[in-house]
C-alpha cells in the first residue's frame, strides 16, 4: 500500500493493531488460563516498594514505547506486568561471574523492572535457592516436568566444550553443562541468554579461550534470544518477556538473536554526547578541557558507533546514569568478541578492518536505519500473520 493514500493507508494500519490488539487480548486470556496463579499481588508489591499507581502508569507508557507498540496497548502492558510471575522460569548458571542475576536482583533503588524481576515464578535458580546437592537436582527435574513445554529457560554463563565439556560439571552426579543445557532447553518454550557469557561467550571465551568455551546458541545448535551486555539491562529482559506474555512470541531479533527493540539502534544513535561528535569537539586525554566538558570520548576509545544497544535511553541505576555519562567510553559489551575486539583498545578502532570510525558511524547508520524500520514491519506483519491464523 502506497504511503501517498493517507486515509486507505491509515485505515490499514488501524486494521493491523485492531488485529493484533484482538490477538493479545485472546492470548492474555489464554495466560490467565493455562499458566499457575501469581504468586503475588503486583500492585501490592509495588505499594511496598513506594511504586505509586501513578509511576506505574509512566512505567507502562515508557515500556509501551519501548516496545514499539502504539499507546492504546498499555493496559496490556500492565496487565502482562501483573500476570507476569504466572511464567514459569527456569535459571540457569554456567560459566560465568554470576554479575547479571546481581545486577538485576539487587538493585538499591529498584525500579518497575527491578519490582518485577523480584516477583518472577523462579522454579529453580542456583544461587537464590536454598536447596543444593540431590534436592537441588530433584526440584529441576520435577520445575523441568511440570511445566515442560511452557517455561522459559533464563542462562548465564557461557559453556565451555574442551574436555567433552568437563572443564564445567554440576551437581551431585558430575554432569557436564552441556548435559544440563540440552536436557533444560529441550523441554523449554524459549531459551533466553542474558548477559554476554550465555549469548557470546565473553570473557571464557577471550583468546586463548583454553576451555574453548562459546555461546549456548553455538554450543547446543539451537536458536536463543540474547539479552547481550556485561551486564544487560533489566528493562530489555522484562520487556522481552512482557512481549511473549503478549503475543505468545518472541519480539524480533536481529542477526545475532537481540531483540529488535533493544538493540535496533547504536549507542551512538542515542548518545547525549553526540552533538560534540558532530562537531568535533573530542576528549583528547583524559582529564583534558574536553573531559571536563563532557565531550566525545570517540578518541578515547569510545565504541559507541559499533555497538548496538540502548543504554543511553534505559540508562542504569534506576534511570540515574550510564558508562559515558559517567565519563568512560562504551566498550562494546553488546557485540560478539568485545573483549578480543574492542574492550582494551583506548583508541579508535582498526580503519583497515572497520573502515574507520566517522566512515562507519556513515555506513552503520544507514544500515540500522533499515533495520529498525525492518523491525517494525516484521512486528506488524509477523502479527498480522498469526491472527490469519498462518505460520508463525
Ligand atoms: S563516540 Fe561514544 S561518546 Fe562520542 S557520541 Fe558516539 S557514543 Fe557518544
Amino acid at each position: 500500500m502506497a504511503k501517498g493514500n493517507n486515509s486507505e493507508y491509515k485505515k490499514m494500519i488501524d486494521k493491523q493493531y485492531s488485529d493484533l490488539m484482538k490477538h493479545c487480548q485472546v492470548q492474555m486470556e489464554k495466560v490467565e488460563k493455562d499458566l499457575p496463579e501469581p504468586k503475588e499481588d503486583f500492585q501490592a508489591v509495588l505499594k511496598e516498594h513506594g511504586v505509586s499507581r501513578r509511576d506505574f502508569i509512566k512505567w507502562t507508557s515508557a515500556m509501551t514505547a519501548a516496545l514499539m507498540l502504539p499507546p492504546i496497548f498499555r493496559p496490556m502492558v500492565a496487565k502482562a506486568a501483573e500476570n507476569f510471575s504466572r511464567l514459569p522460569v527456569v535459571w540457569l548458571h554456567f560459566a560465568e561471574c554470576t554479575g547479571c542475576s546481581e545486577a538485576f536482583l539487587r538493585s538499591s533503588y529498584p525500579n518497575v523492572d527491578d519490582i518485577l524481576l523480584d516477583t518472577i515464578s523462579l522454579e529453580y535458580h542456583e544461587t537464590l535457592m536454598a536447596a543444593s546437592g540431590y534436592q537441588a537436582e530433584q526440584n529441576l527435574e520435577k520445575a523441568i516436568k511440570d511445566f515442560a513445554g511452557k517455561f522459559i529457560c533464563v542462562i548465564e554463563g557461557a559453556l565451555p566444550r574442551g574436555l567433552n565439556g568437563k572443564y564445567l560439571t554440576l551437581g551431585p552426579k558430575g554432569k557436564t553443562g552441556i548435559q544440563v543445557a540440552k536436557e533444560v532447553t529441550s523441554k523449554a518454550a524459549a531459551v533466553v541468554c542474558i548477559g554476554a557469557c550465555s549469548c557470546y561467550g565473553n570473557i571464557q571465551a577471550a583468546k586463548p579461550n583454553p576451555t574453548d568455551a562459546v555461546g549456548i546458541s553455538k554450543a547446543l545448535g539451537i536458536s536463543t534470544v540474547n539479552i547481550a551486555g556485561c551486564p544487560p539491562n533489566s528493562v530489555n529482559f522484562t520487556g522481552t518477556l512482557l512481549h511473549y506474555l503478549m503475543f505468545g512470541s518472541l519480539p524480533p531479533l536481529d542477526s545475532l538473536g537481540r531483540p529488535v527493540w533493544a538493540y535496533g539502534k547504536r549507542i551512538h544513535d542515542y548518545c547525549e554526547r553526540r552533538p560534540h561528535y558532530d562537531a568535533s569537539e573530542f576528549v583528547e586525554e583524559w582529564g583534558d578541557k574536553g573531559a571536563l566538558k563532557g565531550w566525545c570520548l570517540y578518541k578515547m576509545g569510545c565504541k559507541g558507533p559499533y555497538t548496538y544497544a540502548n543504554c543511553a535511553k534505559v540508562r542504569f541505576n534506576d534511570g540515574i546514569s550510564w558508562p559515558i555519562m559517567g565519563g568512560h567510553g562504551c566498550i562494546g559489551c553488546t557485540e560478539p568478541g568485545f573483549w578480543d575486539t574492542m574492550a582494551p583498545l583506548e583508541k579508535p578502532l582498526d580503519e583497515k578492518t572497520y573502515g574507520g570510525g566517522e566512515k562507519t558511524v556513515d555506513k552503520i547508520g544507514i544500515v540500522l536505519t533499515g533495520a529498525a524500520v525492518a523491525g517494525i514491519a516484521v512486528h506488524a506483519v509477523a502479527s498480522g500473520v498469526r491472527h490469519s491464523g498462518g505460520k508463525k
